[in-house]
């Protein structure tokens, strides 16, 4: 349901992104730049703080208002990849946290003095299997050492604080391997140098993703995230907001391509007519549409049970699968409309092509989805 608060949302969102045009985009995808510019400006708007409450200096809003904010983010060719861990990390802080780290970090996090964007969970020889993971983290008297390696870790650079999730106890001391696993809050900036080595990784996109060699990282057990060894819980806790959120970016694109296809369809003669006068055009830009559209109910719905506190793993999880499979198919859509001017870097496309296709796999791949629905919803025997 569109409220006011929505429209007015949407509205600051789009005035503050058209700060930021394609060349601003363009020029930081050849460089594989980050947007610091325009995590700043969204930092000091108050965006990134929505879901951090009030009474530590946020806005005090939902997961519906959330997604809102980064859909329209990628709805104006921008990219929320720049920026929103910030939004579905801060849940475990927020529920798992205990009341002195809420104070010590939330009102800084949410002033932009402090940036909590990197989340550490992928491993170079786990994958998907993150209950496999073996970066180890030993308690000696007031310090966990950690020692391991990660992989993927976005935006570590470029961010003061990262949620690692680390083994507090070997898998083989454990009676279910989701157990022993923990959440520390390591602070970056005294940590590269002093136990972290990043090395940045260059993707087909600008994404400022790195791996992490920890050797010897002191950790104060004072940055324990809730509970030793609950970790697994909190992080399943989390991904519900997620996976709510990576699909409202997906609508975000999805309405991207579309706008910019319907646009340059009836801008671009050819044989005398608007290409959009095809229906070999019009009929795929028509059917994205539809596929964007019918994937945002179930985003919406997906959220409204959330924001009221009710399950909604099946429709969050779906909810992203609808949305990436739609703004992929309106990308391919986008670049097939465009024809030659597809592949050409000063239209756009290209770019947000190679940017919409990584949500197939990160941060959970389509396969893992299918997997959820057909054995938690459909009960059909676990294939892993
Ligand atoms: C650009 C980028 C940024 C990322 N940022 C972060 C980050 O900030 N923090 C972080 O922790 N991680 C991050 N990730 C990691 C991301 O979450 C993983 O890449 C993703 O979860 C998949 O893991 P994997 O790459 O190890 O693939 P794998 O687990 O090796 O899987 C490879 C393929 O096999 C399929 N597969 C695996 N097992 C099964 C099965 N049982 N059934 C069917 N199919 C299966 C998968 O679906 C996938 O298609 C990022 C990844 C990328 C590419």
């Amino acid at each position: 349901m569109q409220t006011e608060l929505h429209e007015s949302l949407r509205k600051g969102v789009r005035e503050l992104c058209a700060r930021f045009p394609d060349p601003y985009w363009r020029e930081l995808d050849a460089q594989r730049a980050y947007p610091t510019a325009f995590v700043k400006t969204l930092t000091e708007a108050g965006y990134l703080a929505a879901l951090i409450p009030e009474e530590y200096g946020g806005a005090g809003l939902h997961i519906t208002e959330a997604a809102i904010i980064l859909e329209e983010i990628n709805r104006a060719g921008c990219n929320s990849g720049a920026c929103h861990a910030q939004m579905y990390i801060m849940g475990t802080l927020l529920r798992h946290g205990n009341v002195e780290q809420k104070r010590r970090y939330l009102p800084k996090i949410a002033n932009g003095e402090l940036r909590l964007q990197a989340f550490g969970v992928s491993e170079p020889t786990t994958g998907s299997d993150t209950t496999q993971l073996k970066t180890m983290a030993v308690r000696k008297g007031d310090k966990y050492v950690v020692n391991g390696q990660k992989v993927w870790i976005s935006r570590a650079e470029h961010s003061d604080l990262m949620l690692m999730i680390a083994r507090t106890t070997p898998v083989e001391q454990v009676k279910k391997r989701s157990e022993g696993l923990s959440v520390l809050l390591v602070d970056m900036r005294e940590a590269v140098g002093h136990g972290i080595a990043i090395r940045p990784i260059r993707t087909m996109m600008n994404h400022a993703t790195t791996e992490l060699f920890i050797d010897d990282l002191e950790v104060p057990v004072e940055n324990l995230i809730g509970e030793e060894g609950k970790g697994f819980k909190y992080l399943l806790d989390g991904l519900n907001a997620e996976r709510i959120l990576i699909a409202a970016e997906c609508i975000g694109d999805g309405r991207w391509f579309v706008e910019r296809a319907t646009r340059y369809a009836k801008e671009r003669v050819v044989f005398g007519r608007p290409i959009g006068q095809n229906q070999g055009i019009q009929f795929p830009i028509a059917k994205a549409h539809v596929h964007v559209e019918s994937a945002d109910l179930m985003r919406i719905r997906a959220a409204e049970l959330f924001d009221n506190g009710q399950p909604c793993g099946p429709e969050a999880n779906m909810a992203k699968l609808l949305a990436a499979d739609a703004s992929w198919e309106a990308a391919n859509m986008a670049v097939q409309t465009f024809g030659g001017f597809g592949f050409a870097e000063e239209y756009d496309v290209e770019r947000k092509f190679r940017e919409t296709r990584l949500y197939q796999v990160a941060p959970v791949s389509t396969n893992l989805i299918l997997s959820f629905i057909a054995e938690h919803v459909l009960g059909l025997p676990r294939s892993y």
